[in-house]
């Protein structure tokens, strides 16, 4: 497993990774890695890629001043691991200073599913990610990317930000990745306590239920509210569940044809969990 840490190297070695037509295919990661993010590993490889580069960038633009981005967990050692026995082939670990250079100016902005939600919550943070993105893309010069679906909202933006900006790419969308007990796996669990990591699978509980419901065509503003109210009832601090439209995050007070999506956000503690399902499941 190659491990670059300038671009020089990374471009040298991806070239050499997509010679004779060989396609490539990225990760892209903040470290910290669990079976989620060795999911997409496999995702991108059953989507053809014939070799993979991860990288592991904590994106500095994506977190604003209420997210604690010294805070978040770095295993560098434990992760380089766990990719070289996952047979990943190239590890891109970028500094900051090549990433964002002295005097880099250009950021992108992505209107539309960007709006709301994870953006309203976090100013800034989609900003961060449609800016990285491409720069991870273009550096890589990857054929196919992997995403995953427990960041439904960021999955959207992406691929409005691939399409908008004509990048040739493969977006991959790999299904949320979940312990025994139905927790969506996420870097940041283990900054929950004993207890809360008992209640922390009630999310997927009641959004389960609730998606069930709306389903089943039960009223929607009713079923969502009870649904807050279980939330908070359970020891959550919920901070939004909504329905909505799939792939433009346009919320639903009613239900459609088009492809649909319930999306919560939660704090247990000092943790700010996410998930989401379709509905139907
Ligand atoms: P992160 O390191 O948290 O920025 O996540 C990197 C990538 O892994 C993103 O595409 C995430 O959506 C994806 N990911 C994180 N957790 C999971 C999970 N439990 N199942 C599937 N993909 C995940």
């Amino acid at each position: 497993m190659l491990i670059c840490r300038d671009l020089p190297s990374l471009r040298s070695a991806c070239a050499a990774l997509r010679s004779n037509g060989r396609r490539l295919g990225l990760v892209p990661t903040m470290g910290a890695l669990h079976q989620g993010h060795l999911a997409l590993l496999d995702a991108a490889r059953a989507a053809g890629a014939d070799a993979i580069a991860a990288s592991i960038f904590v994106n500095p633009l994506q977190f604003n001043a209420s997210d604690d981005l010294a805070r978040y967990p770095r295993d560098e050692d434990g992760d380089l691991a766990k990719l070289r026995d996952a047979g990943c082939d190239l590890v891109w670990l970028p500094p900051v200073e090549t990433m964002y250079p002295p005097g880099s100016a250009s950021v992108i902005e992505v209107a539309g599913p960007s709006k709301g939600f994870e953006g309203g919550a976090r100013p800034g943070h989609f900003r961060g990610v449609a800016t990285v993105c491409p720069k991870l893309f273009l550096q890589t010069g990857a054929d196919i990317v992997a995403f995953g679906e427990k960041d439904w909202q960021q999955l959207q933006v992406v691929r409005r930000m691939a399409r908008d900006l004509d990048i040739p790419i493969h977006i991959e969308a790999v299904p949320t990745i979940r312990e025994a007990d139905g927790f969506a796996m996420s870097s940041r669990n283990r900054f929950l306590s004993a207890a809360e990591r008992t209640t922390a699978p009630m999310l997927y509980q009641i959004i389960k239920d609730v998606a069930r419901k709306i389903a089943a065509d039960a009223p929607i503003t009713q079923v969502l509210a009870e649904g807050e109210a279980r939330l908070t009832a359970t020891g959550f601090a919920p901070d939004y569940l909504a329905l909505v439209e799939a792939e433009t995050l346009e919320p639903l007070a009613q239900t459609t044809t088009a492809p649909m999506r319930l999306l919560a956000a939660a704090r247990l503690g000092s943790v700010r969990l996410l998930d989401n399902m379709g509905v139907p499941a």
